[in-house]
């Protein structure tokens, strides 16, 4: 248990702060290498039955009082532990001689085997499958059932690490924020919990002592977990609630204080983000993640349901921009059909546009089915490719895109060899998205996952800034659009060195706008031109930062308690 006034530090995702109890995310129990034979198998197998149906009823009690997504995910988990044909399996091997937590994993391993080469609907069935056997493995072993645990009250999450499947479990109504032992700030499951306003630490060394039911406070601003916080604590987070709602009542679009317009979007990965960010003021969205729909599956999905979901997005927006990224597979986002589980750098590999070289039918049928969204409805997206790393590959995409009838077309800026040569790039396309996620840790050699070396990351590092500043001075050079899609867009100070460098539109987590239009607000063009000024100007990421704050005006200070 850890004591009551101890301050856990970690790396902050978002500006949120909230209190509430800890309820833990439990790891798959293991099954231990010298598990006897059972003297009496006839009793082990009852035991392993009743193990299975206690896991079936369990789930479907929760799914009975859960709704949506995790009611239809606990659900289907149910009917594959009621499944007569695998418990069978495992009753056979008992009767003949085998322990029963080893017979369980052999016949999980063999269906999962199974599901996996039949493809389609049963080998997305295997994620189910697994957490079937987990939660009858802890049952016969007398432990807490692993993973997500039901939450019953608003908890605040603590994990050793979560996938980005775990995060989308996750019943959002009752999620107060995520801490985790592991993962960095720019990891998908940081970035997923930042798009839904959740408030996330990572990183947080000490975490996974923290006890269920324990009150934690999580300041994802200043990064850290405090145990047993006061009415003081309370107090404070409540008034900083109360700021961030005032600053939330301005819905104009984004722009400095002489008229200079800066475009405020959001990011999505999802339709139901999407549907989100149209109940906001987001004049768009300037970064919808599609890998998000491919995720979790053991095929892609099909060009019938990947139109169905675009149309669904430009529908819900319609009237607004909506900037669709093509597939970003790969790396930290491994999918089981197209990656190479033999990469040894594979941040460095054959990862999102690069796979036109391995699986090229992917971005074919991706899109064929933006196209058909478009013709179906009316609404033209703009399209942009992830990871390029030269001219001809820009052009290559714009051709591709261009003949489908896609009309704006652009790619990212993540490569380093990209920014040195934007104005090429910029020729071949309409306009840029400068991924700083990415650019960051291809400028600075620093993977991105690494939390320990999130200072190196910063965006604040002046070399990455210049790959920024050469990359918006060139779209201003040919008049073209250079937006920045990262997650630095969402700190409001670098909100203005962006602004001053001459990006023109930022895209965040909606939960973000609110802080980074007033901060632009507050300011006129020529102001943020100094702070990027001062930003580019300095030795090292911390001082760069320090000096764009101290430029800053002092009502804008205040208002985002700087
Ligand atoms: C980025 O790299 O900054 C980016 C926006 O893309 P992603 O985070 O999805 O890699
Ligand atoms: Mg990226």
């Amino acid at each position: 248990m850890t004591e009551q006034g101890t301050v856990l530090a970690g790396v902050g995702v978002g500006r949120g702060a909230v209190c509430g109890p800890v309820a833990k995310v439990r790891p798959a129990p293991v099954v231990p290498s010298d598990e006897p034979v059972p003297a009496d198998p006839a009793a082990a197998k009852a035991e392993v039955e009743e193990a299975f149906s206690g896991v079936a009823a369990g789930l479907r009690d929760q799914a009975g009082r859960s709704s949506g997504t995790v009611a239809e995910v606990l659900s289907a988990t149910a009917q594959m532990a009621e499944d007569r044909a695998l418990r069978k399996q495992v009753l056979t091997k008992i009767d003949k001689g085998e322990p029963p937590l080893h017979a369980l994993n052999a016949v999980v391993a063999n269906f999962a085997a199974m599901f996996t080469a039949a493809g389609g609907y049963l080998a997305e069935r295997v994620t189910d499958l697994h957490s079937v056997r987990d939660r009858v493995v802890a049952t016969l072993l007398g432990v807490e059932p692993p993973g997500v645990p039901e939450l019953r009250e608003p908890s605040v999450i603590v994990a050793k690490d979560l996938a980005p499947a775990d995060t989308a479990a996750l019943d959002l109504d009752l999620t107060l924020a995520i801490v985790t032992e592991l993962g960095g700030p720019t990891s998908h499951t940081a970035i997923i919990a930042g798009q839904l306003g959740i408030p996330c630490v990572v990183r947080v060394a000490g975490a996974e002592d923290l006890e269920a039911g324990q009150d934690v406070a999580v300041d994802a601003a200043a990064g850290t977990v405090l145990v047993g916080p006061g009415d003081d604590v309370r107090e404070a987070f409540a008034a900083r609630a109360a700021a961030a709602a005032a600053l939330a009542e301005d819905v104009a679009p984004g722009g400095t204080a002489d008229g200079h317009t800066v475009q405020l979007l959001a990011n999505i990965g999802t339709l139901e983000d999407a549907q989100r960010a149209a109940a906001t003021p987001a004049e768009g969205v300037g970064l919808f993640r599609t890998e998000v729909l491919y995720l979790e599956r053991a095929t892609a999905p099909t060009k019938a349901e990947q139109a169905d979901v675009y149309s669904g997005v430009l529908r819900a927006l319609e009237g607004r921009k909506v900037v669709v990224r093509t597939i970003d597979a790969g790396a930290d986002k491994p999918l089981a059909f197209v990656t190479q589980p033999d990469e040894e750098n594979p941040a460095l590999g054959v990862r999102a546009y690069r796979l036109q070289r391995t699986a090229p039918e992917l971005l074919e049928t991706q899109l064929d089915a933006l196209a058909e969204a478009q013709a179906r409805t009316g609404i033209k997206p703009w399209v942009m490719a992830p990871m390029i790393s030269t001219v001809s590959e820009a052009a290559e995409f714009t051709a591709m895109a261009r003949a489908r009838g896609l009309e704006t077309v652009g790619v990212m800026v993540e490569v380093p060899s990209v920014a040195l040569r934007a104005r090429m790039v910029l020729e071949e396309v309409d306009f840029v998205s400068i991924g700083t996620n990415d650019l960051a840790q291809y400028t600075m050699a620093t993977d991105r996952l690494r939390g320990e070396l999130a200072d190196l990351l910063d965006p604040f590092q002046p070399a990455v800034l210049e790959l920024v500043a050469a990359t918006a001075r060139a779209g201003k050079e040919l008049g073209k659009p250079v937006g920045v899609c990262g997650e630095s867009a969402s700190d409001p100070v670098m909100a203005l060195v962006l602004t001053g460098l001459g990006v023109t539109s930022l895209s965040m987590s909606t939960g973000a706008l609110p802080a980074v239009r007033f901060a632009i607000r507050q300011h006129t063009l020529a102001q943020c031109e100094a702070i990027a000024e001062a930003a580019l100007a300095a030795r090292g990421a911390i001082d760069g930062r320090a000096a764009a704050v101290e430029l800053m005006t002092a009502t804008a200070r205040e208002g985002l308690g700087l």
